[in-house]
């Protein structure tokens, strides 16, 4: 077997958008005995299949939006979810809020449904015109993902194992996406493709603006403000969310026409605050320091914190 063979087993198979339980061939690959003159290989494709840089929210933006949502499930979405995971997982949704980031190279269909180009400097989003791959393949966004992995989850009844869907992945993706769509660099401009050809210095350290926004403010908060690191930052964002927003909080969790979930209308904030916050006074080479991250964080705060509320209230009423 060489890479190209490994590669064209699973994404032939995987392709489709909708999955039943694509698994499984790459897991027969896996599941080979080596030889010994296969081993290095089977040592390079682990290598490769171990977690890429994450390339959305990092893992710890991830993590705080799957533990906000954790902590405010109904009993009944609490009890779905701790059936939907792997039992390695421990009833933890937080430890596999990245996966979908770890796969893109064993489902490289997945990539495109992680964020949403919008033209340039339109700032403003349609699912119409904007939810669509580099084929122009029409729903293939995070929007798009969100709606369809929502409906998937819908056709959990609670007992018998689902014969049309993996729900664990649905389960995975969801929760994954609702963090992405609500990165406002996720919903970004086409040509610098959501901040990530512009070249900046966080502080002094050399990056692109979208892993600013995916890594670096929540870095820095964590190094500034909470030093027992993600679990504080956690707790900071829910003392918020039961204390100073509480009113606002009841708006969040709505979605107009009894939607179960509303991923327009959160790409639609995200690419205001993108406009607002992410790209204003920035350009190529720009030092972002104090002033940035004291007036970016703010915003970075309440999308993890609507994130991790919208995520719960999705799941409350799946699986209500
Ligand atoms: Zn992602």
């Amino acid at each position: 077997m060489n890479m190209a063979a490994f590669s064209a087993v699973c994404e032939r198979d995987l392709r489709p958008y909708m999955v039943r339980s694509p698994d499984s061939l790459c897991h027969q690959v896996f599941g080979m005995q080596p030889s010994i003159a296969t081993l290095p290989l089977l040592l390079l494709l682990l290598f490769f299949s171990l977690p890429a840089p994450s390339l959305a929210w990092g893992v710890h933006g991830h993590l705080i939006v799957c533990q906000i949502a954790q902590g405010r499930l109904s009993v009944a979405a609490a009890a779905a979810v701790r059936g939907l995971l792997p039992s390695y997982a421990g009833g933890n949704l937080s430890s596999l809020c990245s996966w979908a980031d770890d796969v893109k190279f064993r489902y490289p269909w997945s990539a495109p449904l992680h964020y949403i180009d919008t033209p340039d400097r339109l700032c403003n989003y349609t699912y119409d015109r904007d939810c669509r791959d580099e084929d122009g393949i029409k729903g293939r966004c995070v929007a798009g993902a969100i709606t369809n992995y929502t409906s998937q989850l819908l056709t959990y009844d609670g007992t018998s194992p689902s014969t049309q869907y993996n729900l664990t992945q649905a389960l995975l993706f969801l929760s994954h996406f609702m963090g992405d769509i609500h990165q406002p660099l996720h919903v970004g401009f086409t040509s610098d493709k959501g901040g990530n050809t512009i070249d900046v210095h966080w502080y002094t350290r050399k990056t692109v603006l979208h892993h600013v926004w995916d890594d670096n403010i929540i870095e820095t908060a964590e190094d500034d403000y909470y030093g027992e690191g993600v679990a504080e930052f956690v707790d900071a964002l829910t003392q918020n969310i039961t204390g100073e927003w509480s009113q606002r909080v009841p708006g969040w969790e709505q979605c107009s026409k009894n939607q179960t979930t509303c991923p327009d209308t959160y790409a639609t904030e995200s690419i205001t605050a993108a406009c607002d916050w992410a790209y204003k006074d920035v350009t190529e080479d720009s030092v972002l320091e104090d002033a940035y991250f004291a007036s970016r964080l703010p915003v970075v705060n309440l999308r993890l914190a609507q994130g991790g509320v919208r995520l719960a209230a999705t799941l409350n009423r799946i699986f209500s």
